[in-house]
């Protein structure tokens, strides 16, 4: 999993020690959440695992997927969860949000989806997970280079699940519509309540909510679902 240390990387870790898996999680720099992970899995029958690497680091990537062979036994799914948003109009947008949204979040799954494929390959079996985004689909206002990265990553998903697909891996990606984490606290608040009144069910997802999703799509009652996108996101975009 990466980005493990809040929001839906968080939930999604919680919920598969829950369910007794063994999960490492990747986080950027904050230590003190990542050790509050960790200690809010203690008593789960799973074991839980922090490694610092940053997302856009493709040696950090490869050195995180050996530490998971040799700490956790193996590596059976991967999650790349990891995403940053920088909005503005394209017209105000400076090259280097472009190019930091994209390096996290696109090159970000090229990285660990890079690194963990050889040895599913080579275990004949795997699952990799993307988190995507309604925002990927529809498109949002001012999301030009977020929307691009999400699209992006359900592009790789599809192309990705037709090459492995023969050497028993899966390869998926949810969607999201709006999930309470900190990226919703980066919302203007007078945007906020325009956005509540567009989803059908009228509120805002959970990250439990999405975690879950992505629990299934790791387990074996998945095994026929690959190349897909799984929306999550209260009718919003329906
Ligand atoms: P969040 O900001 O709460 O958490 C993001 C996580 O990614 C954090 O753990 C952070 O440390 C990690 N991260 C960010 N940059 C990183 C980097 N360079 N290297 C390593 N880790 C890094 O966000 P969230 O809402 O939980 O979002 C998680 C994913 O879900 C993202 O990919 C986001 O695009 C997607 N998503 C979120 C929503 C939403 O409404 N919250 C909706 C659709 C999709």
């Amino acid at each position: 999993m990466t980005g493990g240390s809040r929001g839906i990387g968080r939930a999604t870790v919680l919920a598969l020690a829950e369910a007794g898996a063994d999960v490492a999680f990747t986080y950027s720099s904050n230590e003190e959440a990542a050790h509050d992970v960790c200690k809010a899995a203690e008593g789960y029958s799973g074991k839980v695992l922090a490694i610092q690497a940053n997302a856009e680091d493709f040696a950090a990537a490869k050195s995180a997927v050996e530490r998971v062979h040799d700490e956790l036994g193996g590596l059976d799914g991967v999650v790349i969860n990891a995403g940053i948003t920088k909005d503005r109009p394209l017209v105000m947008m400076p090259e280097g949000d472009w190019d930091d949204v994209i390096a996290t979040n696109l090159k970000g799954t090229f990285n660990y989806a890079r690194a963990a494929v050889y040895g599913m390959i080579r275990e004949r079996s795997g699952r990799i997970v993307c988190v995507s985004s309604v925002s990927g689909l529809t498109g949002v206002l001012g999301q030009s280079n977020y929307s691009a990265t999400k699209a992006g990553q359900i592009g790789f998903v599809r192309s990705l699940s037709k090459e492995v697909g023969p050497y028993g891996i899966t390869v998926n990606a949810v969607a999201p519509g709006f999930i309470e984490t900190d990226i919703w606290e980066q919302i203007p608040e007078n945007k906020r309540e325009g956005i509540l009144a567009s989803i059908p069910v009228g509120r805002l997802g959970q990250a439990q909510e999405v975690a879950a999703a992505i629990r299934y799509l790791l387990s074996p009652d998945a095994a026929y679902i690959t190349g897909s996108v799984l929306v999550i996101d209260g009718g919003l975009s329906s």
